[in-house]
């Protein structure tokens, strides 16, 4: 952690652009970030991608970044979130939780309304599908597809074939064999993600923003996962979208599309990070 001091100093000065903290988004930028272009995402027969848990990535070229956001929506702060990305004309993905988008349809609409992408991440979060049964699991995902539907004015809408996309992310990555068998027969697609800021844990908006490019910088592109429920995250986006523009990320927005697309295939001696922490967090509440 020798780094830090400069890390945050990176942060403060991307904040002190950005007046009156912490209400980043007073004004919108002139030469916005924008989407540098469309991923149409073929989800025929199933998809796995996310180099978190799967050997295979979305098509990205250098310097190519994915915004996906999980588990809102959430009135105190998907707003805030929903605002940065309007002030710089950016796209992203919502995996949403299903009784989130029943209690808040205005939101789920907003965020279609904005051109985001609508995805689902099942009907309640379990911390883990694993310890469900398999009916059990499957409804999950069913009734958050159904939720998000419903909220659009589309209760009759199958998974995946509604306004919202066949995009699926489960809850910590930890997929079943029973859900994948679902979404594969459904044209769903399982969605990870490539890198992360940890935003679960609790840190302020600087030292996530300085963590978050940090990440990125290493990896150099791929599909990241924020949570638009954290006042954190809400607080950096601003900042970080502002980073993305100043050092030259383009920003990808997944759709649907046809077929099934093409993946990259992880570098040699990639493992699973996903099934480490699922481990972990197993050993950690005694399950
Ligand atoms: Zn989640």
């Amino acid at each position: 952690m020798t780094d830090l001091p400069s890390r945050r100093a990176v942060a403060a000065g991307l904040f002190a652009a950005a007046t009156p903290w912490p209400s980043l988004a007073a004004a919108c930028p002139a030469d916005r970030l924008g989407n540098a272009r469309i991923l149409h995402v073929g989800t025929k027969g199933g998809l796995q991608v996310g180099l978190k848990t799967y050997p295979a990535a979305l098509p990205l070229g250098p310097k190519e970044v994915v915004l996906t956001f999980d588990d809102g929506p959430a009135p105190a702060t998907t707003p805030r979130v929903l605002d940065a990305l309007a002030c710089e004309g950016a796209k992203a993905t919502f995996f949403l939780i299903g009784r989130n988008a029943q209690a808040h349809p205005a939101l789920v609409r907003r965020i279609r309304d904005e051109g985001h992408t609508l995805a689902c991440h099942t009907w309640s979060h379990p911390w883990t599908m694993r310890d469900l049964s398999e009916s059990a699991q499957v409804r999950q995902a069913e009734d958050g597809f159904k939720a998000i539907a419903a909220a659009l004015g589309e209760p009759d809408a199958k998974a995946g074939q509604g306004a919202a996309a066949p995009f699926f992310r489960y809850p910590g990555f930890a997929d079943t064999h029973a859900v994948n068998a679902w979404a594969a027969e459904r044209d769903i697609g399982v969605f990870g993600c490539d890198l992360w800021a940890s935003d679960w844990t609790k840190m302020t908006p600087e030292f996530q923003l300085a963590r978050m490019l940090e990440r990125l910088r290493h990896a150099g592109r791929g599909v990241i996962l924020l949570h638009d429920i954290q006042p954190q995250t809400a607080a950096m986006l601003p900042a970080f979208l502002r980073a993305l523009k100043g050092e030259g990320y383009g920003l990808v927005h997944l759709q649907p599309g046809p077929g099934r697309i093409e993946t990259v295939a992880a570098p040699a001696g990639w493992t699973s990070e996903t099934e480490r922490i699922i481990a972990g967090v197993r050993r950690h509440r005694g399950a």
